[in-house]
């Protein structure tokens, strides 16, 4: 996912990527580990103009994704969406070189600046760790999901069931067994 400087200008230049899962050694480790499916081609626009020694990268990555709901566990269909900006700046190669003291670099990174050296920036990487946290950690499969029963098992979005308690939380429980003096 290359932008070359040279078809960059101070206005927005647009890109569009199609990209396969296989592109993505980190998604590639997720979605065959069965937490997060990707559907391909994944989608990805950018938008990128050159400021100076600065290039700014507005992105959006939309991609269709099964997981497993964190409540009733049933595997479900959700477009997973992430918009960001990426800022880049350029140093001299001497600069960023891994013996150096790392200062520049780590004062870049400090207000979110990538350094590049090329005449052209590979995005994957970034755009990739943006991807990755836009996976939620707990998926639900709706805002209303009722999970499961915590004594039988049903998932209680398609059946009831006739266990009692059905708030299910031990701690109300407790509450409900305490005795309070009104004096
Ligand atoms: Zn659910
Ligand atoms: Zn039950």
């Amino acid at each position: 996912m290359i932008i070359h400087l040279e078809e960059l200008s101070g206005k927005i230049q647009t890109f569009t990527f199609e990209k396969r899962i296989r592109d993505f050694p980190v998604l590639e480790k997720i979605s065959a580990a069965g937490d997060c499916l990707f559907a391909e081609p994944l989608d990805i626009r950018l938008g990128a103009k050159q400021m100076g020694e600065m290039v700014a990268v507005e992105g959006r990555v939309a991609a269709t994704v099964r997981m497993n709901c964190n409540r009733c566990l049933i595997e479900f269909e959700s477009v997973l969406r992430t918009g960001f900006t990426l800022t880049y700046i350029r140093r001299p190669p001497e600069e960023i070189e891994p013996a150096g003291d790392g200062d520049v670099e780590l004062q870049a990174e400090k207000i979110g600046l990538i350094p590049f050296t090329a005449e052209q920036i590979d995005l994957l990487q970034d755009v990739q760790s943006e991807i990755v946290m836009a996976i939620p950690m707990r998926p639900i499969c709706c805002e209303t999901c009722k999970g499961l029963c915590p004594q039988c098992g049903v998932n209680l979005n398609e059946t009831a069931c006739n266990c009692e308690n059905r708030t299910g939380d031990p701690r109300l429980a407790i509450l409900k067994g305490l005795k309070i003096d009104h004096k």
